[in-house]
């Protein structure tokens, strides 16, 4: 059945008898507002993603989808310290889309904040020439907030994950690739994996002086968090965290993509030197590899990519611009 011919009304009494209870919600789904009990100090975030230009129908399952729009606003509530706790979700969808479409998109989306101990609590449906997904997503930090500025000069700089893979899927995609490592950064790029446990323990035990997560390509989004905490940083190329995959498609010693391409959503923080034992303590609990990656310095040295013979790299493209004509 398409979505025009059950109506709005009738598909939002249907997902409305899908939400669990959630004792945090006072009213949910189905008032003017939604009415919540906040705890601690509230983090808001929120991103939108629209079809043909972060995404292609052809190229996702729609409960990939939901579950990417949910993860990508948790990342940002993750690079924060906190929990993400309540969603809002605005949509705007063709009129021809099959209602097992949409369900199946709240089912990935449902899935992946559930995951998190996040609940939907409302909403706008609306009639669209494509489909568009905006979502609003609140958190809850209980140890204070983790924000880009606190970086301090001898710092160490870390990012969790592996880099470039979800650039590199979103090329494969691009070019109809489907060999293994094809398939494997382009999994990467459809369902990017949040770092919910990393994260938290980062905030609880206060390891982290400054956070971002990385979205528009790790030089860029250390810049920002550079910028933010008025320092430079050294990265050093050897020292990025390549996958499998990724080298096998692009080749060791090529670390463009990973310098600059957008998606992974990892973390990148900066820490003290004497809690190096510590955070490798903490990637083997959370199963997460965490790489350092290089160290912070004095805002006057600025932001520089070391060689494998120490001297500086001069890097192609400095990561993801929406409103940049030169973009890929
Ligand atoms: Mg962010």
């Amino acid at each position: 059945m398409k979505l025009r011919d059950l109506g709005e009304f009738p598909f939002l009494h249907r997902l409305r008898e899908r939400l669990p209870a959630d004792p945090r919600v006072l009213l949910g789904v189905g008032d003017d507002c939604a009415a919540v009990a906040l705890p601690g100090t509230t983090v808001l975030t929120t991103d939108a993603m629209i079809e043909g230009v972060h995404f292609r129908r052809e190229w996702t399952t729609l409960t990939m989808l939901g579950a990417k729009a949910f993860a990508i606003n948790a990342s940002d509530i993750l690079a924060m310290g906190g929990d993400p706790t309540f969603a809002l979700l605005s949509l705007g969808v063709p009129q021809e889309t099959e209602v097992e479409d949409l369900d199946a998109f709240f089912e990935g989306f449902l899935r992946a904040a559930s995951d998190c101990g996040a609940a939907l609590i409302g909403g706008n449906m609306s009639a669209a020439p494509c489909l568009m997904i905006s979502v609003t997503l609140l958190g809850q930090t209980v140890h204070g907030v983790l924000a880009r500025a606190g970086a301090r000069v001898g710092d160490d700089v870390y990012v969790t994950g592996t880099l470039g893979d979800a650039a590199l899927g979103l090329r494969m995609l691009q070019e109809g690739r489907s060999d293994a490592a094809a398939e494997q950064v382009k999994a990467r790029f459809l369902c990017p994996t949040i770092r919910f446990a990393v994260s938290r323990e980062l905030a609880a035990r206060h390891l982290a002086h400054a956070m971002i997560d990385v979205s528009d390509g790790v030089l860029q989004d250390l810049g920002h968090l550079c910028a933010a905490s008025r320092m430079g940083a050294v990265i050093d190329a050897p020292s990025l965290p390549l996958s499998e995959s990724y080298q096998t498609l692009l080749g060791k010693n090529q670390w463009n993509t990973a310098l600059t391409g957008g998606e992974d959503y990892e973390l990148l923080f900066t820490a003290a030197q004497d809690q190096r034992e510590t955070i490798g303590q903490l990637a083997q609990t959370s199963h997460c590899p965490i790489t350092r990656i290089g160290h912070i310095v004095a805002q006057a040295e600025g932001l520089t990519v070391r060689g494998p013979d120490g001297t500086p790299l001069t890097v192609a493209r400095a990561g993801f611009d929406h409103f940049r004509q030169d973009r890929k």
